[in-house]
């Protein structure tokens, strides 16, 4: 509800909108403040335990959270879904025996800060505006923001479980702003669907697809390489392939990405090879404050030099030629168990293909 001085709610939405594409975004869009309509589906997955080790999807305030926004932000009554897109026009991925690739959204700053920056940004207009209050999330809280985006009308959710917007494809980065002023809502118009169409299920390296609209996130690259603590399990080893963080196959076949629009700052049209290809070698011997000045404002910042060497190890190990033997020999000597571990697993394969026998898997 609002009182007398507060902005009108058809003006303060325009300006919002505005703001919101001179901050970059593509797309804005308003919808009601009920909670997800696929929250039966999420319920399904937990329990399942397709969350893996990501516990904190489990927990029992974030799944009452998820039921009812309004123990987010009492009195909400609209969500505010903006996307900012990160599906670069010129992209490199591995294609030699000592490199791995990084996935397309982790080229530039941690999207959780520039997007979040920008949703700060907005949430204060509304919050300025008068007497309303405003909360925003970008992958940083309980919503389920693939699904409010659909219901705003931003696009269609595929088989490969990542929100499509037809006019732009499915590399963007999502973010909900839940607010207690009744903007006007968008109309949701007719979106299409995959129809026939099962690339994505076919790409998955690791079948992490079980049926269409389904994830098993423990066998999911991104989950394995990202998220996963401990060993990767030596069975989907092999399906990591090239992938040193993350995975973009699902997306990459999708027809709807050629659509995909260029991204705007802070994400680059264009970033530099070195961006999304790392050599796996030299990885192999950075230390700790150079992983930092490598990595220090990308998402990978997050999963530490430790289980980047690991990832390194297990992509060399299906990559790899003689040249990675010397430098995973010298893993073997590492505190860690797990990097010893994987070295171990990769010197094994490479060993393998290489049909040798006097190269030892022990340090
Ligand atoms: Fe849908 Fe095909 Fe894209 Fe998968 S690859 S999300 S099935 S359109």
């Amino acid at each position: 509800m609002s009182a007398p001085f507060d902005e009108p709610l058809g003006d303060l939405r325009r300006r919002l909108e505005r703001q919101a594409q001179q901050l970059g975004m593509h797309s804005f869009a308003v919808t009601d403040a009920k909670p997800a309509t696929r929250l039966a589906d999420y319920l399904r997955f937990v329990e399942r335990g397709r969350h893996g080790e990501m516990r904190y999807l489990a927990r029992p305030d974030r799944l009452e959270r998820r039921r009812n926004l309004a123990t987010i932000l009492p009195d909400v009554q609209r969500l505010i879904v903006c996307t900012l897109p990160y599906w670069p026009n010129r992209y490199h991925e591995a294609e030699d025996s000592r490199t791995g690739t990084i996935s397309r959204y982790a080229h530039c700053d941690d999207y959780h800060r520039a997007f979040g920056e920008r949703l700060a940004r907005l949430a204060t207009t509304i919050e300025t505006s008068g007497t309303h209050r405003a909360k925003w999330y970008c992958d940083t809280g309980p919503l389920m923001e693939r699904d409010l985006a659909e219901r705003a009308g931003l696009g269609f959710i595929g088989k490969n479980t990542l929100l499509i917007d037809p006019r732009r494809g499915s590399g963007l980065f999502l973010g909900v702003i839940l607010t207690t002023a009744a903007l006007p809502i968008d109309e949701r118009g007719r979106m299409p669907n995959c129809g026939s169409c099962r690339r994505c299920l076919d790409a998955c390296p690791t079948d992490a697809f079980p049926a269409p609209y389904e994830l098993d996130a423990r066998r999911c690259v991104s989950y394995l390489t990202i998220e996963l603590k401990g060993d990767i399990p030596l069975a989907l080893r092999p399906g990591v392939k090239h992938w040193l963080y993350g995975c973009d196959d699902c997306q990459t076949v999708c027809p709807w990405n050629r659509f995909a629009q260029a991204p705007t700052a802070p994400f680059k049209a264009e970033p530099p090879k070195s961006a999304s290809v790392v050599d796996l070698l030299l990885l192999l011997s950075i230390d700790e404050a150079e992983f930092r000045r490598r990595f220090g404002k990308t998402p990978v910042a997050r999963l530490g030099r430790r289980r980047l060497l690991r990832n390194a190890a297990v992509v060399l190990g299906n990559v790899g030629d003689r040249g990675a033997l010397m430098p995973l020999q010298r893993l073997l000597r590492d505190r860690d168990p797990l990097l010893r571990d994987h070295a171990a697993w990769a010197i094994s394969r490479i060993v393998r293909r290489l049909g040798r026998s006097d190269v030892s898997t022990r340090p």
